[in-house]
């Protein structure tokens, strides 16, 4: 009879873990209708591109095109190097997104960089309009990281989508996917492909 009472306690305890601040895959916007425009760019591959549609559906609910893949523009190259200019990019890019489309979304296998403070040429995973119609995302750090490289992809995608849905950098929560990388990876270990309550709450809004 103890050990029955016992049990009882112990379900009541686990139903009450499963509370809301645990990371799920579930779709975050399970009724979005909008189109997402994917560029493939430079050498990424056709594998990539599959995972990242699947994962943008999946988890934020949106319609996906592949458009045909393009070379990289040489207006937002950086003279005598193979790095990109991501603000550059992201104005090209908006160029390209077909009138039906909400957003593109451009991947590539070059570096890209932004400025940061007092760094002009800062290298970024990605970067996208907050909110907005165009991100860029890249693989090029992401190459060092075997094993997780389409985990860190994935993340890093879902967040520059993120940003062009209205959502601003997080600090309520180290999984939350919308934390700043700053460009490093130390971020992207503790980050899961989840959001937290509040940024979910913000998403709802938009
Ligand atoms: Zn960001
Ligand atoms: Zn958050």
């Amino acid at each position: 009879m103890k050990r029955c009472y016992y049990l009882i306690i112990f379900f009541i305890l686990l139903s009450c873990g499963s509370d809301q601040t645990k990371p799920t895959n579930s779709k975050v916007k399970p009724n979005d209708s909008s189109v997402t425009a994917i560029l493939p760019l430079g050498q990424i591959e056709n594998r990539q591109i599959l995972l990242l549609s699947r994962e943008l559906t999946s988890f934020y609910g949106m319609k996906i095109l592949v458009l045909p893949k393009k070379q990289m523009p040489e207006s937002c190259l950086l003279k005598n190097t193979e790095r990109y200019d991501a603000s550059a990019m992201l104005q090209w890019l908006k160029k390209q997104k077909p009138t039906h489309c909400d957003r593109i979304l451009g991947i590539t296998t070059y570096d890209v960089y932004t400025q940061k403070g007092k760094y002009p040429h800062w290298g970024v995973f990605g970067l996208g309009y907050n909110p907005g119609e165009a991100c860029i995302v890249s693989d090029h750090r992401l190459k060092q990281f075997a094993n997780r490289r389409d985990t860190f992809l994935t993340l890093v995608t879902l967040h520059e989508i993120g940003h062009n849905l209205g959502l601003p950098h997080c600090d309520k929560h180290a999984s939350c996917l919308m934390n700043d990388a700053k460009g490093t990876a130390k971020t992207l270990f503790a980050e899961k492909k989840w959001l937290c309550s509040n940024c979910r709450k913000l998403l709802q809004k938009s």
